[in-house]
């Protein structure tokens, strides 16, 4: 089958990165991504899961900026599924990109954390873990059997302190305040194999869009002055990016923290200085991260 993309997309993408960047951008978007997986260190620990790799003669590599992640090039999900590792919680499956929001958040023991749009809950669970099972994490999702999924994800990785909210995040009370927040919002999906699939339309960007601006504008209403927040999509686009943020950061009294230790990552030319834009690889999906503070 021919390696192809909806024309709009193909022409919003050579509008924003240029022609070069944009066959790169197609390339990392056909080829196979290799399986990645966290430690899930509430239940074990990297040389566990190693050793329990090596039992099985499952060749794995290591990531230079995430000690807890790793490369697993010649095996399938489905094996994977398979092992005790899996059944027990000790691992999740989770894309190198989706890692980043977390780490940059910082999740600390005792804070008070919204994860805003939470289902199935690899950020949730990863922002556990961070902060040793000792945050208290709100984790919101708007769709039902979303939030199933999600509480079977925090029980089967041994969660504790997560309190899961059925609802939609942009009606939450401005009466909550919260220490951190990540909003890994609802997005077309541009920068992941969503590109191929039929539902990847112009409609779909401008929904996207509009959910993202009211969740964002949300987001720095709930947040404690002084705090720092987290945006983040699984999207390529400038629009539902960069420009969300230039449009609602208007609205408050907040600036961007640059992102700066994440240098070993594959990056796309970005608008505002200090967002990262990872680009679609042989081993990244597409995804964008901002590091917001509210001001006052
Ligand atoms: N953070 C998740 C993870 O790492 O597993 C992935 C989140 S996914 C990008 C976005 C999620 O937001 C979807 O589960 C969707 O149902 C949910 N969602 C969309 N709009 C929402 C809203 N207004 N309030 C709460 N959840 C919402």
């Amino acid at each position: 089958m021919e390696n192809t993309i909806p024309d709009f997309l193909k022409e919003k993408l050579i509008n924003q990165y240029g022609q070069s960047e944009f066959e790169k951008i197609l390339e990392g978007y056909f080829i196979n991504k290799p399986v990645t997986l966290r430690v899930n260190t509430i239940k074990s620990n990297i040389q566990e899961v190693k050793e329990g790799l090596k039992k099985e003669n499952i060749k794995y590599d290591e990531v230079s900026w995430y000690k807890d992640a790793l490369i697993l090039p010649e095996t399938t999900e489905e094996i994977l599924r398979k092992l005790s590792i899996y059944e027990e919680g000790n691992i999740y499956l989770q894309s190198l990109s989706s890692m980043i929001p977390p780490i940059i958040l910082e999740p600390k023991e005792k804070e008070n954390i919204l994860d805003m749009a939470a289902a199935p809950g690899g950020k949730t669970t990863q922002m556990a873990a961070l902060s040793n099972n000792k945050a208290y994490i709100t984790a919101c999702e708007m769709n039902k059997i979303r939030a199933e999924k999600l509480k079977y994800n925090l029980q089967k990785q041994g969660v504790g302190t997560v309190n899961v909210m059925l609802e939609d995040a942009r009606r939450l009370s401005n009466f909550f305040s919260f220490d951190k927040i990540l909003l890994d919002a609802p997005c077309s999906g541009s920068g992941t194999d969503n590109v191929k699939q039929t539902n990847f339309t112009k409609e779909l960007i401008e929904k996207s869009i509009k959910a993202q601006e009211q969740l964002l504008d949300k987001a720095l209403k709930i947040l404690k002055p002084g705090k720092t927040m987290v945006y983040s999509t699984c999207s390529i686009l400038k629009e539902e990016n960069e420009e969300i943020l230039n449009k609602v950061l208007k609205k408050h009294k907040a600036s961007i923290q640059p992102i700066e230790n994440l240098l070993d990552i594959p990056q796309l030319p970005v608008t505002i200085k200090g967002t990262l834009c990872v680009k679609p690889t042989a081993l990244y999906e597409g995804f964008f991260v901002a590091k917001i503070k509210k001001t006052s």
